[in-house]
């Protein structure tokens, strides 16, 4: 059907922008009468994940308020186009139960009462006993730990301007494992994948659907598709994503790599690898393995001792490994090779953050596009590094002198990020303690494993001092707060984003819609509070203040970092943080906003996001810059340095810029891991994981059943169980993601909670068979190695046998009946500490119609509200990477007749030796030289080099 309005736009098209200030339509709710609504369209960016998608706000003229969003034709990546989450910010920020006022406990911590307080007294509360810490040299007792970031840099900046190793991240719950395959191919941690281009995509979970990025991916997948590439998927779950493919690939969990591999010999065999690359652009000299040493050897012999090498990852092999036909593994990898440069793949979390070693996937990934020189190629893999663009403010501060042991301990010198789940053991054995504490979006007690380590840790004050949950919802993390403070949703806050959605570099501004709006009326504001909803702040306005608050006559050095770059000594706004990066760090912008009479920030305002340039592929290529060239010298291995560092490297008779490997080249082989205690690992490998069949059979006393010699001496005993759990063993998927849901902040999404509330276990019904003819609905008790949960059973040909899966999105509770989390996603549960560090939890409702101001609280329909695995699951911190490995060995048998929906029961005694284990099996710091960390490996708020020396503190 065409339907056109009455100023002829067409129903699928979006408003044009001449229209944006008084945008007509004709209101759903009068219908069949005509009756108009005149809005004012302000663009935003969408904060519900880290895709950065464009928004338009709907404001309407008369009531003032924002009605609706929809997609932002303007934005370069999302191009008008938003997943469910987007649109649905609506219900976030209309959530009749929101936090509106900042809050101060008023009771002991974690009582549940709370008190309104004034943003000035946060300000001086905080700004107080930070300045003393900082006076008494206790900087690193300082700590900025975050969820969602949603923003690029400042945060960095302000914690630099501090002067203070404090930057925690969630990373090593999420990505940083796939980040290490990736990163020591290439420095970059992250794939730029160009599949509008592609011939053939190869996905490692359910990417389109639910991964990173994924509305501007999908979107640009479904445009490879049209165009005739072909997907394929490895999942062991049939996911939406696996629906859609040509290939679906249900491995066993944890033996990805060795289907890669396996896909790289049948390439390598057929001499469909394209040599000229290979030779070009990896360091192949380099390399030494099973006493082949290339030095001074030719690229044929380096071919056949890889060969050699991999011999053992034939089909049938990884067939067996992984229970993908050895004949698909062969098709797939005769696809691959025949795309050639224009294969693109993705992974990010599934595999590589499920296993311990899930890293070797991604490198084993990336060696597929080595053989295809699909690297920095039109539909091929890009890094990401290539397409994020992010602006440098006016100053900037030195890098710190510290280096915090909480954060970066020895044990993990090779982890990408903070070895952030392990913080409440840390401080357990002593190792420090947090005078100010700031959860920003972050949710730990719900997202993190070991949830009852984080509640014994956040209540004792010992070990946190002050504790402030900076956050736009409501969260099992707030009530063990000290103050709750209410920071804004997408369309309440400022915040620069960029991230790597196709071969291109764009930037987008969120901003807060009520403000911009007023302001362009010509009201004025002080602060971002003052337009909002309540007082609800951003955090951009947030740290300035604080940072005046704790220097507040800069003698600290601190103030001057948050004093205008226009108005000397005064207080930094945020007009004047993005007017002065729009006016001096983004190439073209001023010019394309002069072309339409605006300034920088005026552009950016009206259009909400700006495309730097298009089409970037093959970065490597480009030639050392000519001041770079000056005064260089080309060392043995080709390496162009300069004073010390390294600019380049030749190629075929040419000095260009490279990645910034120490080879300056796809590293094939790294010396790094061989320096730092991995030789083993120097090449891409495949090892098993610790859910892996053999490990299975280990667990249970019957070592030798499928098990690799190898693998046991490593790593066993890594499962003990405790002592009354039963049932039959196998691997739980606690990980995918449901694509409507949004982690923790969904909770106050009323739209989102009507299309998903349950998270049942997936059974296959071979299994539900074996554990006693199991039904879906029916109860089932699954053990982990520190306790167990209780949930219902969903029979399913959608996932292996072997294998059973519990999506993590569900599982909230609230502690109180009426109040703090969302009561259309939580249960009202009854918590007790039974004995020390033994918890028991029991559902006393789920959820239920409720009276508040919203009409529809009394229309929720559904009941179910989940079950909180994660609280279950012990700590799995990779060796290598630090990541946690989530996949968890669970044995599962029927529920008996004293369990209940939703119970759960953990010690957090097993839970600390279960670290203990885990710690055991890595190889610490120091490496070469006395060093933390390789100093060539990224760190987030990379503090002086000096800091990187174990005799520095
Ligand atoms: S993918 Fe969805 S949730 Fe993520 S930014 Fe885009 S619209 Fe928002």
């Amino acid at each position: 059907m065409t339907e056109f309005k009455r100023d002829g736009s067409h129903l699928a098209s979006y408003p044009p922008v001449e229209k944006w200030d008084d945008w007509v339509e004709y209101d759903a709710e009068a219908w069949p009468r005509r009756v108009e609504r005149h809005y004012q369209l302000v663009p935003t960016i969408c904060f519900n994940c880290e895709s950065a998608c464009g928004l338009l706000a709907y404001v309407d003229e008369e009531t003032g308020q924002v009605e609706k969003f929809e997609g932002n034709p303007r934005h370069p990546a999302s191009r008008g186009r938003l997943c469910a989450k987007g649109p649905a910010t609506i219900t976030q920020i209309h959530d009749p139960d929101r936090i509106l006022y900042p809050m101060k406990r008023s009771g002991p911590r974690g009582g549940g009462k709370w008190t309104r307080t004034s943003w000035d007294e946060v300000l001086e509360t905080f700004g107080a006993r930070i300045r003393k810490a900082f006076q008494e040299n206790r900087g690193e007792e300082v700590m900025y730990h975050v969820g969602r970031p949603g923003h690029d840099f400042i945060m960095e900046r302000t914690l630099q301007a501090w002067g203070i190793d404090g930057h925690n991240s969630h990373t090593n719950v999420c990505s940083s494992s796939a980040r290490l395959g990736y990163l020591l191919w290439h420095y970059a941690d992250r794939p730029s994948p160009d599949h509008a281009n592609a011939r053939f995509i190869l996905l490692l979970s359910a990417h389109l659907e639910s991964g990173h990025y994924f509305n501007p991916h999908a979107q640009r997948i479904i445009e490879g598709k049209m165009a005739g590439a072909k997907l394929a998927v490895m999942d062991p779950r049939l996911s939406n994503t696996a629906s859609m493919a040509d290939y679906w690939m249900p491995s066993y969990p944890g033996t990805e790599a060795a289907v890669l591999l396996a896909m790289a010999m049948v390439i390598f065999k057929e001499n469909r690898f394209d040599a000229t690359f290979v030779k070009n652009w990896t360091n192949w000299e380099e390399l030494e393995v099973d006493g082949f040493s290339a030095k001074g050897q030719s690229f044929e012999a380096l071919i056949e001792a890889l060969k050699r090498h991999y011999a053992k990852f034939t089909p049938e092999f990884a067939e067996k490994e992984s229970g993908v036909k050895a004949e698909v593994i062969v098709k797939t990898a005769c696809e691959i090779a025949a795309a050639g440069s224009r294969f693109a793949s993705h992974l990010w979390r599934g595999s590589a953050s499920g296993n311990l070693g899930g890293w070797q996937a991604a490198r084993a990934l990336m060696l597929l596009h080595v053989l295809t020189g699909s690297v920095g190629t039109p539909g091929g893999h890009n890094l990401n590094a290539w397409n994020k663009f992010v602006p440098r403010p006016f100053k900037n501060p030195p890098p710190q002198k510290r280096w915090n042991e909480l954060l970066y301990p020895q044990e993990w010198p090779l982890c990408t990020h903070e070895m952030s789940p392990l913080l409440p053991h840390f401080l357990k054995e002593g190792r420090g303690r947090i005078e100010a504490y700031f959860t920003r979006v972050f949710n730990p007690v719900w997202t993190y494993p070991d949830g009852f380590s984080w509640i014994e840790m956040l209540r004792d004050e010992e070990k946190v001092g002050l504790h402030a949950a900076l956050t736009p919802t409501w969260s099992e993390t707030a009530w063990f707060a000290d103050y709750v403070l209410p920071m804004g949703f997408s369309s309440e806050r400022h915040d620069l984003m960029s991230q790597e959605s196709y071969a291109g570099k764009w930037i987008g501004f969120r901003q807060p819609v009520l403000r911009v709006l007023q302001e362009r009326e010509g009201k004025k504001f002080d602060y971002t509070y003052q337009a909002n909803p309540g007082e609800v702040w951003e955090e951009d306005e947030f740290w300035i203040n604080l940072s005046w608050a704790i220097d507040p006559d800069g003698s600290m050095g601190i103030r001057q970092w948050f004093e205008s770059p226009y108005r000397p000594g005064q207080k930094l706004t945020v007009d004047e943080y993005y007017g002065w990066i729009f006016e001096n760090s983004v190439p073209g912008l001023p010019e394309t906003a002069a072309k339409e009479g605006l300034k920088p920030l005026e552009y950016m305002r009206k259009y909400g996001a700006y495309e730097v340039t298009t089409d970037v592929y093959k970065q490597n290529e480009k030639p050392v810059a000519p001041a770079d060239l000056s005064g260089s010298k080309i060392e043995t291995n080709l390496v162009v340095t300069k004073e010390g560092k390294a600019v380049g490297v030749m190629v075929d008779g040419a000095a260009v810029v490279g990645y910034n490997t120490p080879s300056r080249k796809l590293e094939l082989f790294s010396q790094t891991m061989a320096d730092w205690k991995w030789p083993e690992f120097a090449l891409p490998e495949y090892y098993r994981s610790h859910i892996h069949r053999s490990a299975q059979a280990a667990s249970m006393g019957k070592p030798g059943e499928g098990c690799d010699p190898d693998f046991d001496k490593r790593y066993m005993p890594l499962v003990e169980w405790p002592k009354d759990s039963n049932g039959e063993v196998y691997t739980l998927l606690p990980i995918f993601r449901l694509p409507h849901l949004i982690h923790t902040r969904s909770g106050n999404s009323k739209y989102l909670y009507e299309i998903a509330h349950k998270n049942p276990l997936w059974v296959n019904p071979v299994d539900a068979q074996k554990l006693g003819n199991i039904h879906t609905g029916d109860l089932l008790k699954v053990h982990t190695e520190i306790g167990f949960f209780v949930l219902h059973a969903w029979v399913t040909e959608g996932l292996a046998p072997g294998v059973v899966a519990c999506s993590h999105h569900m599982g909230r509770w609230r502690l109180n009946k009426d109040d703090q989390i969302e009561r259309m996603s939580s249960a009202w549960v009854d918590l007790k500490e039974v004995g020390k560090g033994q918890w028991k939890m029991r559902q006393t409702s789920g959820v239920e119609p409720y009276e508040t101001t919203d009409p529809d609280t009394m229309r929720v329909w559904w009941s179910d509200a989940g079950v909180h695995q994660n609280l279950t699951f012990p700590v799995h911190p990779d060796p290598i990477t630090g990541m946690h490995c989530w996949h968890q060995m669970v044995r599962v048998e029927r529920a008996g007749a004293d369990d209940r929906y939703g119970d759960i029961f953990v010690d957090t005694n097993l839970s600390f030796a279960v670290y203990q284990r885990w710690k055991a099996l890595t190889r610490p710091a120091p490496g070469p030289g006395g060093l933390r960390r390789p100093l060539w490996i990224p760190r987030v708020v990379r503090p002086e080099e000096a800091a990187f020396y174990m005799n520095k503190t």
